[in-house]
């Protein structure tokens, strides 16, 4: 992928989407005329370069920035929520919008997709037909589609604990962890606190280490799965699996071996079901127990 902006040499073209709101190419959104004749007040640009000076230091234009490539990749659902709040307020007050990429077809689209979405509650294919029969080109990438799809199903807004927003970020951190075998800061959040440790609202379901009996995973942390052959689980921070794309997983205090992790070739379970990326337990190494129930003295 080029670095180069190669903005100024897409066509003029926009559209009216919803009142006041329009979908246009980069050269109509850094085009004076343009955001003269349409009284445009607020620019959100998803590219891989902001807007030139000259329009930033307008003065009278409000901009967002989102950096993103036309790739099935990248992630675009993480803003769909800050997007709408932006377009929303502009709107409000009586401000027009352009929402621009390169050329107005898949970045974009996306983004506005899902505003419509959103404001009307309403499918990614009903939305998809309503700013389609403004703009005939749009077509955004199957990445985004599925996005646009995950953001229905958690019913319009991003709720980071939500598994399904979890799973679909971790298959965007196994991506990266592929290309740099190392997990890049902004999924480390997806690496969960040791539920092994203290908690001040601890789970009171959770899997133990059949040897030493230390507390491993809460049920919390485990993902639905059709059987019960394997636990798998969200990554958790005493598996230590940031720095490397695969290996075992060890009780971290009686270090017996309970089970592994693969953040690019994932596991095959016996089931026939195949989970990446892949953090699981073997049912033989561990046990589950309520603490409620069987509460432990220690002496
Ligand atoms: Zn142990
Ligand atoms: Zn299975």
């Amino acid at each position: 992928m080029a670095e180069e902006c190669e903005c100024k040499f897409s066509p003029i073209s926009i559209n009216e989407i919803e009142p006041g709101l329009f979908l246009s190419s980069a050269s109509a959104a850094r085009d004076f005329e343009t955001l003269n004749n349409k009284n445009i007040s607020h620019i959100l640009s998803v590219d891989t370069c902001p807007l030139p000076r000259y329009i930033l230091e307008m003065g009278c234009i409000t901009t967002m920035f989102i950096k993103a490539t036309d790739m099935p990749g990248e992630d675009l659902l993480s803003y769909f929520d800050d997007t709408y709040t932006f377009i929303t307020n502009a709107l409000e007050k009586g401000g027009k919008v352009i929402i621009h990429c390169y050329y107005g077809v898949s970045r974009s689209a996306t983004i506005i997709i899902a505003y419509v979405m959103k404001k009307y509650k309403i499918s990614y294919e009903e939305a998809f037909d309503r700013v389609k029969a403004k703009r005939s080109i749009i077509s955004p990438n199957q990445g985004f589609i599925s996005q646009l799809k995950i953001y229905q199903i958690m019913k319009y807004i991003i709720n980071k604990s939500d598994m399904k927003y979890k799973l679909y970020r971790l298959t965007m951190a196994a991506e990266w962890m592929r290309k740099l075998n190392i997990l890049p800061q902004n999924f480390r959040d997806l690496i969960q606190t040791d539920p092994g440790l203290p908690q001040s609202q601890p789970d009171p379901n959770v899997y133990r280490c059949r040897k030493c009996r230390r507390v491993l995973a809460c049920k919390n942390n485990l993902i639905s799965h059709p059987c019960t052959q394997i636990y798998f689980l969200e990554p958790l921070a005493w598996m230590n699996c940031a720095q490397t794309p695969q290996g075992k997983l060890y009780c971290p205090n009686c270090k017996s071996k309970v089970g592994s992790f693969s953040w690019v070739m994932g596991c095959e379970c016996p089931c026939g079901d195949r989970v990446a990326p892949a953090f699981y337990l073997v049912p033989s190494k561990v046990d589950f127990c309520n603490v409620v129930k069987n509460i432990e003295v220690s002496f």
